[in-house]
This record gives structure tokens, sequence and C-alpha cells, in this order.
């Protein structure tokens, strides 16, 4: 059966077809399907925009699809970025500007509430419309100086007190391991291995 992952991102079609993989599921993407068209992420939800994706994706090319969404929540700031994590500081992917405005807004908050977490919902749809949803995150504290070389987005500034390091300093395996992706993916690994037994005999339809 094809699973087509609704990203056109190569690191990310790189790190979920060698975990979906093992599932015998025959996993390609939208590099494969160029007509397509973008789904706008603009919706309030991590999750709103994951089903979207997955659901769109889903109608164009016929087959089962996969799509993530994910971001930053940070307690001090009300939950923000959130969704808008890619696009904190205006302009789309500019990682050392969303960092510079996320210091910037937390300049002489004390560490105990500088408490943040990562998020990600992975979104499995059918073309049919049915769609199932796993959330996975991983709590932090935003540092107050960027620390590390590896990772993106806020990965410098995302200080996990267990480990004492921030993200960025993590070696990649030990991040994509304990990652929000990685447990949502977990997740979604079980809603995928059960489609396989047939569609019914999982979860409902869009619960978690
Ligand atoms: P997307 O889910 O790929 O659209 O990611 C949205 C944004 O959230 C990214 O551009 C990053 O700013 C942030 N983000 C998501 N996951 C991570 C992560 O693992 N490390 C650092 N930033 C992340």
């Amino acid at each position: 059966m094809k699973l087509v992952l609704a990203t056109r991102n190569r690191g990310k079609i790189k790190e979920l077809s060698a975990l979906l993989a093992p599932l015998g599921y025959e996993v390609v993407s939208l590099e494969d399907f160029p007509g397509v068209p973008e789904v706008p992420e603009d919706g309030a939800t991590f999750a709103e925009n994951a089903v979207k994706k997955a659901v769109a994706v889903a109608r164009h090319t016929g087959h089962l699809a996969l799509a993530d969404d994910s971001g930053l929540e940070v307690d001090y700031l009300g939950g923000a970025p959130g969704v808008l994590s890619a696009r904190f500081a205006g302009e789309h992917g500019n990682d050392r500007a969303n960092n510079e405005k996320l210091l910037a807004l937390l300049a002489g908050v004390p560490p105990e509430k500088r408490t943040a977490r990562f998020r990600c919902v992975v979104a499995v749809a059918t073309p049919a419309g049915e769609v199932w949803t796993a959330e996975g995150s991983c709590e932090g504290v935003i540092a107050d100086t960027p620390r590390g070389e590896g990772g993106f987005g806020y990965d410098p500034l995302f200080y996990v007190p267990e480990l004492g390091k921030t993200f960025a300093e993590l070696d990649p395996e030990v991040k994509n391991r304990l990652s929000h992706r990685a447990r949502a993916l977990a997740g979604a690994r079980e809603i995928l291995a059960r489609f396989k037994d047939g569609p019914k005999s999982g979860s409902s339809p869009a619960a978690s």
C-alpha cells in the first residue's frame, strides 16, 4: 500500500521514510506528485494544519497520506509562537530573527517562568476523508543565550534540564529519539500498523 508524505522537504522525507518503511508501506512524497498544490498552513492549531494537509494530499493523490505540523509554545507568552513558529519574526524560516525576537520578549524573565514545549501533531488521512491524529511533545526551558551548533529553528534556546543541554547541543540521534516529532510519529506508526489490518480496526477518525 502506498503512503504519501505531505512534504517536499528532503530532510523530512528521509527521516520519515526511515521510520515508516519497516511498516511495509511503499513510502513516497509530494516530490512524486508535483501537481499537488501547496496547502497553506493557516490553521489555529497544529492539529488543524496537519489534518488539512493530510486530507488535501490524500484527496489529490488517491492514496493514504501523512502530514505533520510542529512548533514551540512558551508559557510566559501564552503559548506563542505556536503555529506561527516558522514566521514569528515576520519572514518565514528566519531562525536567527525568530530566536532574537524570543530572547527580547523574555528579557529579564526568571528561569522558572521560561517554561516551554515543542509540540508536533501527525495526521494520517484516507482519500475518502477519514483522518487520525497523533501528538508528541517535549518539555524544556528557554535559555537566556543560544547554545550549541546542531539542529535548526529554536534548538539553541531550547534547554532540557534533565539532560543539562539545549536541543542544539544534543547528538542528532538523541534528539531524534526524544523529540516531539519522534513521539508523535510513534503514535502515527500505531495508527498505520492498525490501518494495514483494516481501517475499522483502530481508533475512530480524528482520535488522538
Ligand atoms: P514545521 O512543522 O516543519 O512547519 O515547523 C514549524 C517551525 O517550528 C519550524 O520552522 C521551527 O521554527 C519550529 N520547530 C519545529 N520543530 C522544531 C525543532 O525540532 N527544533 C527547533 N525548532 C522547531
